[in-house]
């Protein structure tokens, strides 16, 4: 089951979130056909953005990372609530890049240069909004930079997607760990130590590793204390529902011009790639309630 399990160590001198994310990002593979390179860099921050979603203290809270690089992927953009239901897509799914040096999926090259933006939406009149050059389009080591330098919080991201020969998500998954202000030189070397033994994530989780297990392996002789498991999963809130609210909003000239073009209307949800088709009887109906 796809959760995040977050816990304290070295008496909260440190905290962890540690994910496994493989049905939600399938899901995002299945909803918007991605190609391997397109599913490892949607599938990390949207990995990312359901760790940092529990973060966030209001339930209504909504967290949109966006990286917008100038790589053949185009923008990615995920969004996730204060329960962790997650959603994203990338502009160009159908990416196709040769491996890298080190036979891996060319995520960085994919990405390509530019900056993460990091918005937290609390109800209030304008949303915060953190924003950070990208350092490598890797994802993971760009949300540490974030993190350290747009809300000064010393972290370290571990984030991976292992794709199947048959394309499909074998693995995927990530930690978040934080060093609190008060924390030790003690601590700080010992987690050190503790990460070199973590080598990618995915293969953690291939040697039969789970979220649980990660925490105990990172936080290693430092007493973790598990606080929470959170339940993840992709989810749009999407519906036809709020199509036709939105069709309804558009004013009476536009809807006419639809109508008066006498075809069925097609809108799809760039989220989770569903469309929603009004015939012209039916937008007819929807201008009825202008
Ligand atoms: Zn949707």
């Amino acid at each position: 089951m796809d959760r995040i399990v977050k816990a304290t160590a070295a008496n909260a001198q440190i905290r962890i979130f540690a994910a496994d994310t493989r049905d939600t990002v399938e899901e995002a593979r299945n909803r918007h056909d991605t190609t391997p390179v397109a599913t490892a860099a949607l599938g990390r921050l949207l990995c990312a953005g359901a760790m940092m979603s529990t973060m966030q203290k209001g339930e209504d809270d909504l967290l949109t990372l966006k990286i917008t690089g100038d790589g053949p992927l185009g923008a990615i953009t995920v969004t996730a609530d204060s329960n962790a239901n997650v959603k994203g897509y990338v502009a160009n799914p159908k990416v196709d890049l040769p491996l890298n040096a080190v036979g891996k999926l060319d995520v960085s090259k994919a990405v390509g240069n530019g900056r993460l933006d990091v918005i937290r939406d609390m109800g209030l009149k304008e949303p915060y909004v953190g924003q950070t050059p990208l350092i490598s389009g890797e994802i993971a080591e760009d949300i540490t930079y974030y993190f350290a330098n747009s809300e000064q919080v010393p972290s370290s991201v571990g984030l991976g997607v292992l794709v199947d020969r048959d394309l499909s998500v074998k693995r995927a998954g990530g930690f978040i760990v934080q060093l609190l202000p008060f924390a030790s030189e003690e601590v700080i070397e010992k987690l050190e130590e503790n990460l070199k033994q973590i080598s990618a994530v995915t293969t953690f989780f291939e040697q039969g590793g789970t979220p649980e297990s990660l925490i105990e392996t990172l936080a290693a002789g430092m007493e973790p204390n598990i606080t929470e498991t959170v339940p993840v999963r992709f989810y749009c809130n999407c519906s036809r529902e709020r199509v036709e609210k939105a069709l309804i909003s558009i004013g009476k000239e536009e809807l006419n011009s639809m109508i008066e073009e006498g075809k069925p209307v097609t809108l799809n949800c760039g989220f989770c790639n569903t469309d929603y088709t009004f015939t012209p009887e039916e937008l007819k109906e929807l201008s009825l309630r202008q």
